[in-house]
């Protein structure tokens, strides 16, 4: 196995676009990227570059392929060279029809087994691994979620190579950009494993539409599974406001509202605005809401359109789970609060008296 790279020469205090992300740091290359891997490394790499492939897991739900999939498909598309999907469970060959007909996609690969149903890691690694064999992918990618981060790294371990977690941004086929610290820093890594295993973050990429052409769909290998896990259900909080992670507007509500009663206050404008609600670990802490609710480091990452947040102080954790919202309202009493440092729109005020007043206007 060639060793993964993880390589940084430099360190500087980068100027970007927006001025409100101007105390971010970035790791970068001092001169390209490849400069000092050895020869042998780079002529592997050069060579693999014409047989670049991907192998892409697919999660759905209720014959629904999951949104966060088809970003991680772009990712794929970005990366170059032909996509394959994998799609397994029982209703597996259904979902395969819809994701034929996705561009880019070349070849869908079908496990149509119960088997394989609720992404158990203990069943889909090895049937990663049987596909990964068969169609010897240079790329093998999944969502930065709770399904991607539960099977990759399984299978990361199994064909002794490294995995490279997060990536916002693909570079070229071996480099790849990923958050670190918190979202404090950018770090940019190179792989020069025969096989790099990737888990993609969907806020950073566009999703994949339909395309002209409907790809081929064949049958996945049959691996060997023993399951000693077992799936036992799940509770879901059904409502009608959009799903945190995809949603365009995002409202979210901090310690400040002081009580379960106060966060009615923000799911109120948050469906005025048929928004998605979010919340800081502290309101989630302290009980007045669900904790999936929570944006931030521990919680979800968001990039909607708009993001309100309201008696939010802005600690490093909530910020890496929005800062790369598109345009960010804070609304606090405190005029020094650290969210202001990060606002577009800034909004001096206490929470129970502006957002009735937002209720009642808009
Ligand atoms: P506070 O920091 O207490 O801020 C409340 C704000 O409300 C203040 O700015 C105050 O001025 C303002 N305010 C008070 N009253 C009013 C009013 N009437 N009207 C308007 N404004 C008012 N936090 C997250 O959010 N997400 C994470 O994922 C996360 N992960 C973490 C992981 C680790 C390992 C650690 C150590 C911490 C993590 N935290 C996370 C916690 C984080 O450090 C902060 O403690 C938390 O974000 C603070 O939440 P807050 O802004 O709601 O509360």
């Amino acid at each position: 196995m060639l060793p993964a790279l993880s390589r940084f020469s430099g360190l500087r205090a980068i100027s970007r676009a927006s001025a409100k992300k101007d105390f971010l740091f970035e790791y970068f290359p001092i001169q390209p990227p490849d400069y000092s891997i050895k020869t042998s490394q780079r002529l592997f790499a050069l060579n693999q570059r014409s047989f670049l492939s991907s192998l892409v897991y697919i999660e759905h739900k209720d014959s629904k392929i999951d949104p966060s999939t088809l970003n991680t498909l772009v990712a794929a598309k970005q990366i170059g060279g032909p996509i394959s999907a994998l799609v397994a469970g029982s209703n597996a060959q259904e979902v395969a029809q819809a994701v034929s007909k996705i561009d880019g996609v070349e070849k869908v690969i079908v496990a149509n087994n119960p088997i394989f149903d609720h992404n158990l890691a203990e069943a889909i690694t090895p049937l990663l691994l049987a596909v990964q064999k068969a169609e010897n992918p240079t790329h093998v990618l999944a969502s930065h979620n709770s399904v991607g981060k539960r099977i990759l790294p399984r299978f990361a371990a199994l064909i002794d190579s490294q995995q490279i977690s997060d990536i916002i941004k693909v570079v070229d086929e071996t480099t790849f950009v990923r958050p670190i610290y918190a979202g404090n820093a950018l770090e940019t890594v190179q792989s020069s494993d025969s096989v790099k295993i990737i888990t993609v973050r969907s806020s950073s990429f566009p999703q994949a539409e339909a395309g002209s052409s409907s790809a081929a769909v064949s049958e996945a290998p049959t691996p060997e599974v023993s399951v000693k896990s077992k799936w036992i259900g799940e509770e879901v909080t059904k409502g009608d406001r959009p799903e945190l992670g995809s949603a365009k507007i995002v409202v979210s509500g901090g310690r400040a509202v002081k009580s379960k009663e106060g966060f009615d206050l923000i799911q109120k404008l948050a469906d005025k605005m048929g928004a998605a609600v979010g919340a800081s670990r502290a309101a989630v802490d302290a009980g007045y809401c669900d904790n999936s609710l929570q944006v931030g480091q521990t919680g979800k990452i968001v990039a909607p359109q708009l993001y309100i947040a309201i008696g939010i102080s802005g600690a490093i954790q909530h910020l890496a789970g929005m800062k790369d919202s598109k345009v960010i309202v804070a609304i606090n009493k405190d005029a020094d609060a650290p969210i202001f440092q990060l606002a577009d729109y800034s909004l001096v005020g206490d929470l129970f008296t502006v957002v009735p007043e937002m209720i009642e206007k808009i």
